[in-house]
Parts: structure tokens; sequence; C-alpha cells
């Protein structure tokens, strides 16, 4: 099956580095089987849909606003207008959204709302921290932050509703969840999703891992049954270490 493979570029980048992404991706593109799409800071996703579109690297945006309605909202950029730039991805959720920006369950669930009102697939981040595995309330914290944002939804949108599950202590940390601990936690993801709206309607979300992924550990990642791509910060920086990651054979 196809992999979705997410880059995270964060606030990092530059249209040099746009530029230099879309003619070095090349022959990943040209011989890569999975899906790949890459999340760029505000200023540089126009440049990039230009550059990207004839490479078929898919585009998305980082975070959006809870607004819904243009407006005086000082800052904010709608879902609506990424899709109006050519994204067809919003990550939402993210952890260091939630952290620095102090961004609630509501607060989330709102913007997955606003998202996927524009036709936006979204990327639902969620994730544990270390303290919370070690005292083992980590299934726990995952339960609530998928339940508070997928409760209001129907079934139908859940073709367009990718969860990326990134531990908190992998998150830029070199140190990756084993393929073990991130399948049990995917598996778990999954079955949450399958009581709430039924086994069907669950195969239609894709999952995927975050959390130090890179051009060593994707094949054994990546293999694993549950999941079905990744959300690549670091190692989405460089073309040619995406390059290898988007070329794995599974
Ligand atoms: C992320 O922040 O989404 C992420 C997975 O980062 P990294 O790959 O650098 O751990």
């Amino acid at each position: 099956m196809k992999k979705l493979i997410a880059g995270n570029w964060k606030m990092n980048g530059s249209l040099s580095m746009v530029c230099e992404f879309s003619s070095c991706m090349n022959e990943a593109m040209a011989t890569t089987t999975h899906d790949v799409l890459i999340c760029l800071p505000y200023p540089y996703i126009s440049y990039a849909n230009k550059l990207f579109a004839s490479k078929n690297i898919l585009l998305g945006g980082q975070d959006c606003s809870i607004f819904k309605d243009t407006g005086a909202y000082t800052g904010e950029v709608s879902a609506e207008m990424l899709r109006d730039l050519g994204c067809s991805y919003v990550i939402v959720g993210h952890s260091e959204r939630r952290d620095y920006f102090n961004e609630s369950n509501e607060v989330i669930q709102a913007k997955l709302e606003r998202a996927l009102e524009a036709s936006l697939n979204v990327i639902l981040c969620v994730g544990e921290t270390l303290e919370e595995r070690n005292k083992n309330i980590h299934f726990d914290k995952i339960k609530t932050q998928v339940l508070s944002a997928v409760s209001s939804l129907n079934d139908g949108n859940l073709e367009s509703l990718i969860i990326a599950y990134e531990p908190i202590w992998a998150i830029g940390s070199g140190l990756s969840a084993t393929s073990a601990q991130a399948n049990e936690m995917h598996e778990y993801i999954h079955d949450i999703i399958s009581e709430h709206f039924g086994t069907k309607n669950a195969k239609n979300v894709a999952i995927l891992y975050g959390g130090s992924m890179n051009e060593k550990n994707a094949k054994d990642l990546l293999s694993q049954s549950y999941i079905d791509g990744g959300l690549i910060g670091g190692a989405s920086l460089k073309s040619e270490v995406l390059s290898q990651i988007v070329t794995t054979k599974i």
C-alpha cells in the first residue's frame, strides 16, 4: 500500500531551499512509490506551488486559523487561504503548537473543522511526553487527544483525516520510538477510530509516525502493519536525505 511521506519544515527554509528541493528531488520523485508532501512556512507556499506541481510533490501548511471568515484577525492565515495557495494538506495540533502557543484540544478541534470545511486533508498530531509514558498514562493521553478532535466528525470526513502519532520525547531528539512501540500505539489509535466510526470507516484514516524518523530507521518503521507513513521534521530539511526516505522500499 502507498505510504504518505510528509516533511514538516517548521520555521526553516528559504526561496533558494525551495528551488534546490524542486531540482534535487527529481530522481526520487520519478521512482518513488509513495505520496510525498512538504508542509512549508506560509511565505514559501506560493513559490513552491509553482515549482513542485510538475514534480507531484504535494503541498501543505503547518497550521491554520481557528477563524472561518475573513476579517480583522491580524497575523492569521485561514484554511481557505491555504487551499487558495495550492495546499491540499494542513497539520493541526503539532506538539510545538500545543506547547509554545498553548493550543488546547478545543482549539485543535476547531482548527480541524475549519480545515475540513476548506476541503483540506488534515494531519492531526497527537503524542505523549516521556513522563506520561513512564507513568503508563500514554494510552489515556492519546485517547483523549484523538477523541476530543474527532468526536464531532462524520463518516465522510474520515477520508480527509490523517492522524500523526508523534511521541513528544522522540521529536527532534534523535531518539525514535522503536517500531514496536510505534506500531502498538498506531494499532491503539486505529482501534479508537474503529470503535467510534466502525471498522470499515477506520480503514480510511491513515496513521503516520513522527519523531526522529530518518533515512536509517524509515524502512523498519514504515514496514509496520499499522504505520501508513511518516511525518518528518529534521530529516526533511536536506533534499538528499528526504530523497532516500521517499525512495525507501517497503
Ligand atoms: C515533527 O516535529 O513533526 C517531527 C517529527 O520532527 P523530527 O522528525 O525532527 O523529530
